[in-house]
């Protein structure tokens, strides 16, 4: 019955399940509700979203690689921040009149917070498996030296203290207290240096490629989803429906197919403004992208790994995009506990790792070129730290690490090259073009077809990125009490402001921190290490419960 009614409801607002639609692989003439492109965090998050929300709604995911989650979202691609705003210090810039802007930070805090909800209720209902496969404690610091960045931390802090998200965060300039909070950091460390520090033990460090694996594995074992690997979207076509016809190419056997789709998420990382200008929406137009790579120095030596457990971010270079700021870094992937220190910037034209040297020039098109020369001309700075990073040698790389971590060995490090990001630029009237540094939701004004463009924070904020991306393009939907209700339930704190409501923000916190076996204040401190295991050396091929790919 309650199939029947959603079914109806379906039908009524002209988006009707095609039962089973999804699976009829060997059938050229393919159709499904929802096709989302690529296999990474971002289309995972929508369709577990929808799974939840349309449960009858055909789905199909389609992945050019032959395994889910081989780009950004990999565990060894990113960071793994659970990004919160209790350390990075990009969101909290500092004002024309000095002082320090928090609204940024709680725009990302209560985003993160939906994300935890989230995670918990896909662990209640068995979506996800032990949350201490993908998210652990890592306590978050900011460091900073020198009297200016004193000053501006100390400034932060004390901005961040009028606000009920960030309770619980402590700061000190006392060294030996700095210490007790990583050793690491401070051992061998010139005594005369200022130094100032904040440290928040509820941080999370969180592996997106595994999370993401658990999300689709889930969605695999339902009748409505069917799962295309090696297989590369190469068109989109609108019908006269508003209904999509889309090329897909069997990268091993050659095969074409066309697959007809009522509604397109473009979930493609990087790759993803390349097919939002091939589906010809008029909003594409605005778009262009500069891919900006990462390398982390990664170290698995135990005594180094074991030595510090947080995650310490410093103050980035001028100019630098916010995913150079430099961190180190404790990761926990795969029941693996490691080091990791970077980022440092790479160029390179492609808009995915596994991508092709020509991305940026077949991106590039009549209506972006001038947006892109305008950001070309206008942010020198970042142009210039760009070319700073990609000349760096061994040296420059360890030098930067050593001012994190003054008593580094090179041999306990390794250099790994991880995800790409496409940066936005778009284009403004009377401006030319400007760089966009966060995410954005592009979509037709039909509803029909969505792209996530951008990558900062990411794949923290997936779930409430892909709740936004539902109220824009099911406006009516998301409207209904059927949809509100069902929202409700998966984020209990949904619809309300946290910041300022001290008891929701404690109630979300000690719900999500139970479920996800998180720390949540200091008097529910839980041993938090994790056990040190010897890293395996193979890349991880598919499936459910083998590691990201090894160093
Ligand atoms: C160096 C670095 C550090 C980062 N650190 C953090 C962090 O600490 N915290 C955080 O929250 N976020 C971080 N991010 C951002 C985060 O990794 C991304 O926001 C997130 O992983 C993006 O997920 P996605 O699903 O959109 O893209 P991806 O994970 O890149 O997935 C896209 C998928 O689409 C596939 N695809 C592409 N084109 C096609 C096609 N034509 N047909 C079929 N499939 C296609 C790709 O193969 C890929 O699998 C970091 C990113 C980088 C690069």
């Amino acid at each position: 019955m309650k199939k029947m009614t959603a079914r109806l409801f379906s039908m009524a607002v002209g988006l009707n399940a095609v039962s089973k639609a999804a699976k009829m692989s060997a059938s050229k003439e393919q159709e499904t509700d929802v096709l989302l492109i690529g296999g990474g965090i971002m289309s995972a998050t929508l369709g577990t979203w929808l799974q939840d929300l349309e449960p009858t709604w055909s789905i199909t995911m389609v992945e050019r690689l032959d395994a889910l989650a081989e780009e950004s979202s990999n565990g060894w691609n990113n960071a793994g921040t659970g990004h919160a705003a209790l350390m990075e210090l990009n969101y909290t810039p500092r004002s024309a009149d000095g002082s320090v802007s928090i609204k940024k930070a709680i725009e990302i805090n209560e985003a993160f917070r939906i994300s935890r909800q989230f995670w918990a209720h896909q662990v209640k209902t068995g979506v996800l498996r032990e949350p201490r496969s993908f998210i652990n404690t890592v306590p978050h610091m900011s460091l900073v030296w020198g009297d200016d960045n004193v000053n501006f931390l100390r400034a932060r802090y004390k901005a961040l203290q009028q606000c009920s998200l960030f309770r619980g965060m402590r700061y000190s300039e006392d060294a030996e207290q700095i210490k007790q909070w990583a050793p690491l950091v401070m051992e061998g460390r010139d005594a005369r240096q200022k130094i100032a520090a904040t440290r928040t033990e509820i941080g999370t460090d969180v592996n997106f490629g595994e999370l993401t694996r658990q999300m689709i594995g889930s969605l695999q074992k339902k009748e409505n989803f069917a799962l295309q690997l090696g297989t590369e979207v190469r068109g989109l076509k609108r019908n006269a429906d508003n209904s999509w016809n889309v090329t897909l190419h069997n990268l091993q056997s050659g095969a074409e197919q066309v697959i007809k789709a009522k509604f397109i998420f473009i979930g493609a990382g990087g790759a993803a403004l390349k097919l939002l200008q091939a589906s010809g929406i008029p909003e594409a137009a605005d778009y262009a992208g500069f891919p900006v790579g990462g390398q982390f120095l990664v170290a698995e030596n135990p005594a180094v790994v074991n030595h510090h457990l947080a995650k310490v971010y410093g103050q980035a270079t001028v100019g630098a995009p916010p995913m150079s700021v430099p961190h180190i870094d404790t990761r926990i992937i795969d029941g693996k506990r490691v080091l990791l220190f970077g980022p440092f910037a790479t160029f390179s034209t492609r808009f995915l790792k596994n991508g092709s040297l020509w991305d940026l020039l077949r991106s590039t098109n009549s209506s972006n070129i001038l947006p892109m020369l305008t950001v070309g001309m206008t942010n020198f700075s970042l142009v210039k730290y760009l070319v700073n990073q990609v000349l760096q040698n061994e040296d420059d790389r360890f030098d930067a690490l050593r001012e994190y971590y003054p008593l580094a060995q090179k041999e306990d490090w390794r250099l790994w090259q991880a995800g790409q990001r496409v940066q936005i630029i778009k284009r403004e009237t009377g401006k030319g073009g400007v760089l966009r540094l966060g995410t954005e939701v592009v979509s037709d004004k039909e509803g029909t077809i969505a792209a996530l463009l951008g990558a900062s924070p990411g794949a923290s904020t997936a779930a409430p990125i892909m709740l936004e991306l539902m109220e824009k393009v099911f406006a009516e939907r998301f409207a209904s009490d059927a949809w509100q209700e069902k929202l409700k339930e998966i984020i209990p704190s949904f619809g309300t402001e946290l910041n300022g409501n001290i008891e929701a923000a404690d109630q979300e916190l000690r719900y999500t921190s139970e479920i996800l076996g998180l720390k949540c204040d200091e008097s529910l401190v839980a041993d938090i290490t994790p056990p040190v295991q010897k890293p395996t050396t193979q890349p991880h091929n598919d499936g459910e419960q083998v590691a990201d790919i090894a160093l």
